[in-house]
């Protein structure tokens, strides 16, 4: 590895719970606290101003400041454009972990994320980089697939390579993230589909769509369906957007927040559900009468006990029920009644083959993310929003 340069790679690294480090020399004010989610509590708020003194320390001993990487044949540099903030890098900033994946060492966060290629690896023919400095041409603009399988085992061999536990993932301890500006990156999971006319922004919101096409492959929504979504965040969002570009004929979404059920309704919900202080069987037969029927397929996206247990009684005998959201580890749900109507299960985990160059005019149009949420982004409600 090469010594840090001054100015080479300035990063946002996570050192430990509560514990964000960054250049603030380089990033205002402003934008800090745009990270701040709006109705997020004054703690948080505060948690977020704190970084203000780390940030300072940071940049005085020239910490975050990464050496640029150096290049395996398959690989390539990404000078980065635009990352999105996600629910897990606030979790590791928030809480140095999610589940067994704990912060030991400083990681860069983000793995939501799109650039421009810079430098290509030997190897690497399918890509471009910019051209040496004084031409004008710029490199290939690609988002980036931030999973990584590491070795040719068993599940990908099956095209399941999420599965693959020693899988490299952007932010997740102890792989790096994006959140820089040089980021290496394998050949293979850079997409250059990104059209015209697109921007970065809309590349970088590719990943999180990636959750909700994976959720309704693995629900095989189709055609005519009924689906349920519980929850209304991002991914509930996400998951709502591609199950009607699936076929869906009507989505319900259920939430607590009124004001996430209005956002839901003008980007396609058919049916929305405010829930206070139903039982989860009430809710379930709201559900039905309102769509006349049971839904074939259940999404759960909020990881909540009483939504799971709702969602398998909602569920039509014979459908099915994805698990999305992530709660506790131990959950008490109606099992039997789930088995003797025959009410598949089916977990995920992030998502496999869900883009490919090309895929992006179907991902971006055909979805409408456009118009939906990027516009949202710079007054940083994106992440909220979407
Ligand atoms: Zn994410």
């Amino acid at each position: 590895m090469a010594a840090p340069a001054k100015d080479e790679n300035l990063s946002l690294v996570v050192h430990g719970p509560g514990d964000i480090r960054l250049d603030f020399s380089v990033y205002s004010w402003l934008s800090i606290l745009e990270l701040c989610r709006p109705g997020w509590p004054r703690t948080q708020i505060s948690a977020c101003l704190c970084l203000s003194s780390a940030g300072i320390k940071a940049w005085a001993e020239d910490q975050e400041n990464y050496p640029i990487p150096e290049l395996g044949p398959n690989d390539v540099l990404l000078k980065m454009h635009s990352v999105g903030i996600c629910g897990s890098d606030i979790h590791y900033w928030e809480h140095g972990r999610i589940g067994g994946f704990v912060v030991k060492k400083p990681m860069v966060l983000g793995h939501e994320a799109a650039g421009t290629v810079a430098k290509v690896g030997a190897l690497v023919k399918h890509l471009k980089p910019v051209k040496m400095a004084g031409a004008d041409e710029e490199g290939d603009r690609v988002a980036i697939e931030p999973g990584v399988p590491r070795e040719i085992d068993e599940y990908c061999k099956i095209g399941r390579y999420n599965l693959t536990p020693s899988i490299f993932f952007c932010a997740t301890p102890p792989d790096d993230g994006n959140l820089c500006r040089f980021y290496k990156h394998n050949a293979d999971f850079c997409y250059k589909g990104l059209p015209d006319g697109v921007t970065f922004e809309e590349g970088a919101l590719i990943e999180p769509l990636s959750v909700g096409i994976y959720a309704c492959r693995r629900g095989s929504v189709s055609l005519g369906n009924n689906v349920l979504v519980c929850g209304a965040g991002p991914v509930g969002m996400v998951t709502l957007l591609v199950a009607k570009a699936m076929g869906a004929a009507r989505v319900v979404v259920t939430d607590l927040s009124a004001s996430r059920l209005t956002k839901a309704k003008e980007i396609g919900a058919d049916f929305t559900i405010h829930v206070a202080k139903e039982t989860p069987q009430e809710i379930a037969s709201k559900v039905e009468s309102l769509l006349g029927s049971k839904p074939e397929v259940t999404i759960e996206c909020t990881g909540s006990e009483s939504s799971i247990q709702m969602g398998i009684y909602a569920t039509h005998p014979g459908g099915t029920m994805v698990i999305v959201g992530m709660g506790s580890e131990m959950v008490n749900v109606p099992l039997m009644h789930a088995a003797v109507r025959e009410v598949d299960i089916k977990g995920v985990f992030r998502y496999c083959n869900t883009v490919a160059d090309g895929n992006f005019h179907a991902c971006i149009e055909d979805f409408e993310c456009k118009a939906l949420s990027y516009p949202q982004i710079p007054s940083g409600k994106g992440c909220r929003s979407l």
